[in-house]
C-alpha cells in the first residue's frame, strides 16, 4: 500500500515511516522542510521513500491508498498567547489542507482511509472520572483544540474512513515525555510532581505505532479509538516506577511549574479507557 503521512519526521510519525518502510510499503513523507525529512530518512537507508514539501502533497495523496495524519507544533512548550495559537491553528491548517486534498483527489485514485491524531486531552481532566470513547469533550483549552482539530478531520468525505486516534502520553526512548522527564529524575529532581494524584494515561512508542498501522488497513477501526494502555496510573506511581528504573528518588515533590515545563500546561491528567484490542 502507498501510505502519505504528515509529521512524519515527529517522534511517532519516524517510527511509524520506518515500520511501514521495512514492511515494504511506499511511504510519502508530508513535511515542511525536505532537507530535515532527508537527514532523517537518508535515502540509503530508505530507498523509494517520497519526500514532499506543501507544493507535492496533492500529487502524494492523489497516488496513496491512505493517509496519516500527526503533524502539529508541540503542545509540551511554555504556553503563550501566540504559541496556543500555533498549536491549534497548526493542527487545523494541516488537517484541513489534508481533508481537502483527498476530498478533490479524482475518485478511483483517492485515498480510502484517513488515519488523524488527536489527544486525550479532549476528556479535560479529572482525578475521579473515568472517560471513554463516548465521554463527553472537556471545557478546558486543549479539549477546545481536540475539538477543533477532530471537527475538520470528520470534514472528510464519508466514503472515506476515518479513525481518529486520542493518544496519550506516548513512551519511548530518545523523545517524547520521558526525553523530557529522565533529565530531571537524573539531576535528582524528579518525584511526584504537584499533587502526584493527576491520571497519567500512557501509551508504549510502538504499540501507538502498531495501532495505528492496524487502523490503516482494518475497516473495523473506524471513527473514534483511545490510543492508550489499559491502565493509567497516578503520576506518583509513574514517577516511582521511573525512579526505580533510573536508580534515582522519586519522592522529591517537584512543583507544578517544572510539570508545565515538562509535560506543558495541559498535564492535569486524563484517566482514559484502554486501546481497541
Ligand atoms: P512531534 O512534535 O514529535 O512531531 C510533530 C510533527 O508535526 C513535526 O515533526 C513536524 O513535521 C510537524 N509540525 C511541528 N510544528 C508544526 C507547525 N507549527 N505546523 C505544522 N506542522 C508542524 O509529535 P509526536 O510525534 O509526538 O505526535 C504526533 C501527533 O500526535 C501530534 O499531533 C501530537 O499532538 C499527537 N499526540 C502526541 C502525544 C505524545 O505523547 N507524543 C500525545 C497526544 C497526542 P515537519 O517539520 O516534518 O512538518
Amino acid at each position: 500500500m502507498t501510505v502519505s503521512v504528515t509529521g512524519a519526521t515527529g517522534f511517532i510519525g519516524t517510527r511509524l515511516v520506518q515500520r511501514l518502510h521495512a514492511d515494504n510499503h511506499k511511504v510519502c513523507v508530508l513535511t515542511r522542510s525536505k532537507s530535515k525529512a532527508e537527514t532523517i530518512f537518508p535515502v540509503k537507508n530508505f530507498p523509494g521513500i517520497v519526500i514532499a514539501e506543501e507544493a507535492g502533497w496533492k500529487d502524494c495523496i492523489e497516488g496513496s491508498n491512505a493517509v496519516v495524519n500527526l503533524a502539529g507544533m508541540p503542545i509540551s512548550t511554555r504556553w503563550s498567547p501566540e504559541i496556543k495559537k500555533e498549536i491549534k491553528e497548526s493542527r487545523i491548517r494541516v488537517t484541513s489542507k489534508v481533508v481537502d486534498l483527498i476530498n478533490s483527489s479524482p475518485q478511483g485514485v483517492r485515498p480510502t482511509v484517513l488515519v488523524s491524531a488527536t489527544a486525550v486531552g479532549y476528556y479535560g481532566t479529572s482525578e475521579t472520572r473515568v472517560f471513554d470513547e463516548n465521554s463527553p469533550s472537556g471545557n478546558d483549552y486543549l479539549a477546545e483544540v481536540c475539538r477543533e482539530w477532530e471537527g475538520t478531520a470528520l470534514k472528510v468525505d464519508k466514503d472515506v474512513r476515518l479513525a481518529l486516534i486520542r493518544i496519550g502520553v506516548v513512551l519511548g526512548k530518545d523523545g517524547g515525555a520521558l526525553a523530557k522527564m529522565i533529565p530531571l529524575f537524573m539531576m535528582f529532581a524528579g518525584g511526584p510532581l504537584g499533587s502526584g494524584q493527576q491520571w497519567f494515561s500512557w501509551i508504549h512508542l510502538d504499540d501507538i505505532v502498531n495501532l495505528i498501522y492496524e487502523a490503516l488497513s482494518n475497516p473495523s477501526y473506524k471513527g473514534v479509538i483511545n490510543g492508550t494502555a489499559p491502565n493509567p496510573v497516578r503520576l506518583s506511581e509513574m514517577c516511582n516506577q521511573l525512579g526505580n528504573v533510573l536508580g534515582r528518588p522519586s519522592w522529591l515533590p517537584v512543583p507544578d511549574f517544572a510539570l508545565k515545563a515538562v509535560l506543558g500546561e495541559g498535564s492535569g491528567g486524563t484517566k482514559s479507557g484502554s486501546c481497541k484490542s
